[in-house]
C-alpha cells in the first residue's frame, strides 16, 4: 500500500535518524515550518551518539547515555516517526519502500542513513567479528562478553580489526574495561593493522602519541598484518602468528549501504553524490548528509563532526523549501577539533596538525558529547 500526503501540504521524508536528521529535528521544533507533513523512518525508536560510545565501552558510563530517543525529538515539530528500516527508494516515482511492506510517497526526501562497517576480510573473520557500526548492537555484543568474562565464561581476550581512530580508541577503551574488572587472568587486547601505520590518515604527532598510549595500556599492536582467518577462538594473521581474542570488533572503515545502488542516484564509491545545497546532483528533491553523502564540492572524511553541522543547514533547506525561497549553500570547514579518548579518563585533542594531550583534554571531550546530548 503506498501511503500518500494531503494535496496542500508537502512531504518530506526523512530517512535515518542519523546525526544530521537529530539536529535537523531539533531546528525544525523551533522553526515550525507551516505546510508540511514530515516523516522520519528509523530501525530503532533510538539512535546512538558515537562521540559516547567509547566511554561507555570503557565503563564510565552506561549505555543509555548514548541513546538519544527519536519519538520526543518528532514530537515538537509534529514529526510521524516509523519505526522500521527503508529498503529501497524510487526517485522519479517518489516512494520509499520500508522494510514493514509499506511504500511512503513524498515529495522531497533526505537520506541520513549513515554507513556500515565496511568488512573487506576473510570470510572466518565476518564470521565472528563484530562490526563497529551499527553503534548500538556493537555495544551491546561488548557488553555481553564483559559479562561472560566475568561469568568465567570467556578469558579477557579481544582484538580490534583496523586502526584508524575508531579501532585505536576502541582498543584503548576494551582494554581499560578488561583491566578494572576482578580477575586473575591478565587481559589481553590486541589491535591489529593491514598497513603500514596507525591512523593513516591521522598526523605525525598524533600517530606517536597514540602509540605511546598503546604501549602504556599494554596493548599489544600488529602492523603490516592482514587477517588470513579468524575462528571464535583466535585470529590467525599472514606472518602465521595466532592471537587470542574471544571478541572481535571490526573497525575496518566505512562502506555505503549497498540498497542505495540500486536507486539510480548519481554515487560516488557508493555514497550520494550531493551538491553544495546537499542536494543530490542527478535528482534534487533528494537530499543526503552525514556519512551517506559525498560532497562533490568539497569532499570531507566520515565524521560525525561534518553529519552534525549539516544538520542545521539541512533544516533551513527545508524551511526555505517551505517558504518558496531559494536554498542556501553548505561550507564544511576545512579542519576541526578531534578529541580522541584514551581508554582511561584521558583524551588527546588535535586541529591543524598540532595535538595536545593534557588532563583537561578529557573534560573537554565529555563537555561537548553531553551538552550535545542534552539538548535532547
Ligand atoms: C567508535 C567510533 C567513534 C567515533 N567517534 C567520533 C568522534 O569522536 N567524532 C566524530 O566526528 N566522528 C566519530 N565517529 C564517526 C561517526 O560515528 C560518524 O561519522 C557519524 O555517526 C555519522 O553520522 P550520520 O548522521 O551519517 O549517521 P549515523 O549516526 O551513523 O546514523 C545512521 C542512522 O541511520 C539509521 N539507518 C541505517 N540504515 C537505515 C535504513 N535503511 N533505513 C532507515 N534508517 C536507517 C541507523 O539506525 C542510524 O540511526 C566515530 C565512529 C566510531 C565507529
Amino acid at each position: 500500500m503506498v501511503v500518500t500526503g494531503s494535496q496542500n501540504v508537502t512531504r518530506i521524508l526523512l530517512i535515518g535518524g542519523g546525526h544530521t536528521h537529530v539536529v535537523a529535528l531539533r531546528r525544525l521544533a523551533s522553526m515550525k515550518p507551516a505546510g508540511l507533513d514530515i516523516h522520519l523512518v528509523s530501525p530503532e525508536p533510538s539512535t546512538s551518539y558515537s562521540g559516547l560510545l567509547p566511554g561507555h565501552i570503557a565503563g564510565h558510563w552506561p549505555r543509555t547515555d548514548l541513546e538519544i530517543p527519536l519519538a520526543p525529538l518528532c514530537h515538537p515539530s509534529g514529526t510521524t516517526l516509523h519505526t522500521t528500516r527503508a529498503i529501497s527508494l524510487d526517485p522519479s516515482a517518489r516512494i520509499a519502500g520500508l522494510d514493514d511492506g509499506r511504500e511512503l510517497a513524498f515529495e522531497y526526501a533526505s537520506l541520513d542513513i549513515g554507513a556500515i562497517a565496511a568488512v573487506d576480510a576473510p570470510d572466518g573473520l565476518v564470521s565472528v567479528g563484530v562490526p563497529v557500526k551499527p553503534l548500538g548492537p556493537f555495544a551491546d555484543q561488548w557488553s555481553a562478553f564483559v559479562s561472560s568474562v566475568e561469568a568465567g565464561a570467556n578469558p579477557p581476550c579481544a582484538a580490534v580489526i583496523g586502526a584508524g581512530t575508531a579501532g585505536v580508541e576502541l582498543a584503548l577503551s576494551m582494554k581499560h574495561r578488561l583491566d578494572k574488572l576482578d580477575l586473575t587472568a591478565r587481559p589481553k587486547v590486541a589491535l591489529i593493522e593491514r598497513g603500514e601505520v596507525l591512523l593513516p590518515d591521522g598526523n605525525a604527532s598524533m600517530r606517536r602519541q597514540l602509540e605511546k598510549e598503546l604501549n602504556r595500556a599494554c596493548v599489544t599492536v600488529y602492523k603490516g598484518e592482514p587477517v588470513v582467518d579468524a575462528d571464535e577462538t583466535l585470529v590467525r594473521l599472514a606472518s602465521g602468528e595466532s592471537v587470542p581474542a574471544r571478541f572481535v570488533a571490526l573497525a575496518t572503515g566505512a562502506r555505503p549501504q549497498s540498497w542505495l545502488a540500486g536507486t539510480g542516484l548519481a554515487l560516488n564509491d557508493g555514497f550520494v553524490s550531493v551538491s553544495p545545497t546537499l542536494q543530490s546532483i542527478s535528482h534534487p528533491h533528494i537530499f543526503a548528509c552525514g556519512d551517506t553523502a559525498h560532497l562533490t564540492f568539497s569532499p570531507r572524511p566520515k565524521a560525525g563532526v561534518f553529519a552534525v553541522r549539516q544538520g542545521a543547514v539541512l533544516a533551513e533547506q527545508i524551511g526555505r523549501l517551505a517558504a518558496n525561497r531559494a536554498l542556501s549553500e553548505y561550507h564544511p570547514q576545512t579542519d576541526y577539533l578531534k578529541l580522541v579518548s584514551l581508554g582511561r579518563r584521558r583524551a588527546i585533542a588535535e586541529k591543524w596538525g598540532v595535538s595536545l594531550n593534557l588532563p583537561g583534554m578529557w573534560s573537554l571531550k565529555r563537555h561537548i558529547d553531553f551538552d550535545f546530548m542534552k539538548d535532547n
